[in-house]
């Protein structure tokens, strides 16, 4: 079977999902949305599977040539793992390199970031007005085709329609309230996570079908070509299915949830380093493709 991607071009009012193969882009049929693929999946991935073989997608464009927006231009959840590398959890916590990590007892911690954040490849990511500290986190991200409840860590991957690159940035202002408040209110994790444009993804979703095990991924990001992080999914401290397993307990996953599942080492905040204007960012993932996106300051 040709393998392929799906994508979304068009802004958010009027996105419109298409096939990617062979660095072509197809348009699909009735131009359904992301959404109407993620509602009816197994029979949208049969459909443009036979189409692809059979030639009968007949209006496609070279990929060169196509600005491609968010895949999933508005999620329904951004379900956020905090801290599931136990290199990326010793850099924020300044632990030194040998210091044992161990898997919480209460499971993985998740945090939800607003959809809103959302932007797509090739788009500015904005450094806000007051914000020194924006920060970079490359990280795998399962897109949800199915609705769940109560899976296993066995049959977890069962709901997960494909998979994309997650940059989760963040800035480092916000990330702790100094000096120390109520202990519930110490770290702030919306003024962290929750600035407009904070959460590019993409280039496109890659379906389940032709990534069967997410479980080990060479992982990057660069900044203005210079390496930061450097991983693999492999070094994840509670893998997708326990991540899956722990969420469809507390909420029902629903097709369009997104599941971000952590940052290994190498942001910025270990190092003292930060976004600046005029830097492009590139976070790619083995199988998903690369996302690029240049850095520019707010005006107000
Ligand atoms: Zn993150």
């Amino acid at each position: 079977m040709t393998e392929f991607a799906v994508g979304s071009v068009g802004g958010a009012e009027a996105s419109r999902a298409v096939a990617i193969a062979r660095e072509q882009v197809f348009e699909l049929p009735d131009a359904p949305t992301m959404g109407d693929l993620l509602a009816d999946w197994d029979a949208w991935m049969e459909r443009i599977a036979t189409a692809i073989e059979d030639g009968s997608l007949a209006e496609r464009a070279e990929l060169s040539g196509v600005e491609l927006a968010a895949p999933l231009p508005t999620p329904r959840n951004l379900y956020m793992a905090g801290a599931n590398y136990a290199d990326h959890a010793r850099e924020m916590r300044k632990l030194p390199a040998d210091a044992p990590i161990e898997p919480s007892p209460h499971g993985p911690f998740f945090f939800l970031k607003p959809t809103t954040t959302v932007v797509g490849p090739g788009a500015d990511v904005v450094i806000p007005a007051g914000i020194d500290k924006l920060d970079w986190e490359v990280e795998l991200a399962a897109v949800i085709g199915r609705e769940a409840r109560d899976l296993g860590p066995a049959d977890a991957l069962s709901c997960v329609a494909g998979y994309m690159v997650l940059n989760d940035v963040s800035a480092r202002d916000n990330f702790k309230r100094e000096p120390a408040t109520e202990p519930p209110m110490t770290f702030d994790w919306f003024g962290q996570k929750g600035w407009a444009t904070t959460c590019p993804t993409g280039p496109w979703i890659v379906p389940a079908r032709f990534l069967p095990d997410p479980a080990d991924l060479q992982m990057t990001l660069s900044v203005n070509g210079e390496v930061e992080q450097s991983s693999s999914t492999a070094a994840m401290i509670f893998d997708l299915p326990s991540q899956i397993a722990y969420l469809s307990r507390i909420v029902p996953l629903l097709p369009g949830d997104v599941i971000a599942t952590g940052t290994p080492a190498g942001v910025g905040m270990g190092k003292g380093r930060f976004l600046a204007a005029g830097d492009e960012m590139v976070a790619a993932i083995e199988g998903l493709g690369e996302l690029r996106n240049p850095v520019i300051e707010e005006v107000r």
